[in-house]
């Protein structure tokens, strides 16, 4: 197996027989590749790379932010919470990073495929934070925001796609080639 990192797919295309793959290397190099089989997971890059191979993945950026909270002293690591938790109501979930970190998250925003980090919507998660573990310093806090590949329904989809060679999985948008001619039921159901 060969790994290309830092690589970006610039188009893509099926014969039916192989997909070819027209991409930018890490170095910047343009290069173009053929196989048999791919498998597509490109977040929400799934939607544009599945539609150069026939197939209509209703996949949407939602953005969401997250804090990550260095636990700098020993009362903060003490007070930060080591189970994930879901406060359902605001809408925040927290994991503990190992003995350092505590990671909060939430928001649903759209905005399209802009990852600004927007302080309106950083601010009310150093809030929750400080309301709910008070204990916990906050005072260094590194902002995140990141893209959600979103399906209206929210749930996954799994199948061939409409090409001979293609699968489409956007599991919150992963595309896969085509590994094995088509035979009904050949997919493994995810669920
Ligand atoms: C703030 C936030 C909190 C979240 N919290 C949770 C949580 O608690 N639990 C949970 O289960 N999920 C959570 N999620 C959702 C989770 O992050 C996503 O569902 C998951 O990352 C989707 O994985 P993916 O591999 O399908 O896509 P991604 O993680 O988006 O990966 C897609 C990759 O494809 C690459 N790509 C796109 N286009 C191209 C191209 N043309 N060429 C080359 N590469 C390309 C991208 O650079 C990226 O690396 C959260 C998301 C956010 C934003």
């Amino acid at each position: 197996m060969t790994f290309a990192f830092g690589s970006e797919i610039l188009r893509t295309a099926s014969d039916g027989q192989g997909v070819e793959i027209v991409y930018r290397d890490g170095e910047g190099a343009t290069r173009t590749a053929r196989h048999a089989a791919v498998v597509v997971c490109a977040g929400i890059g799934s939607r544009e790379i599945a539609r150069q191979l026939g197939d209509r993945i209703n996949v949407y950026p939602v953005k969401g932010y997250s804090i990550t909270v260095n636990l700098l002293d020993a009362q903060s690591r003490e007070a930060a919470p080591q189970l994930s938790l879901l406060d359902d109501a605001a809408k925040i979930v927290t994991s503990r990073l190992g003995p350092d970190r505590f990671r909060v998250a939430g928001t649903a925003e759209f905005a399209g495929e802009n990852r600004d980090i927007r302080e309106c919507r950083i601010r009310p998660i150093v809030e929750w934070v400080n309301r709910h573990f008070p204990d916990v310093s906050t005072r260094q806090s590194v902002p995140w925001a990141g893209l959600r590949p979103m399906t209206p329904s929210m749930m996954p989809k799994v199948g061939p796609g409409r090409r001979e060679n293609v699968f489409t999985i956007p599991a919150t948008a992963i595309s896969a080639g085509r590994c094995r001619p088509r035979q009904p039921n050949s997919w493994p159901n995810p669920f």
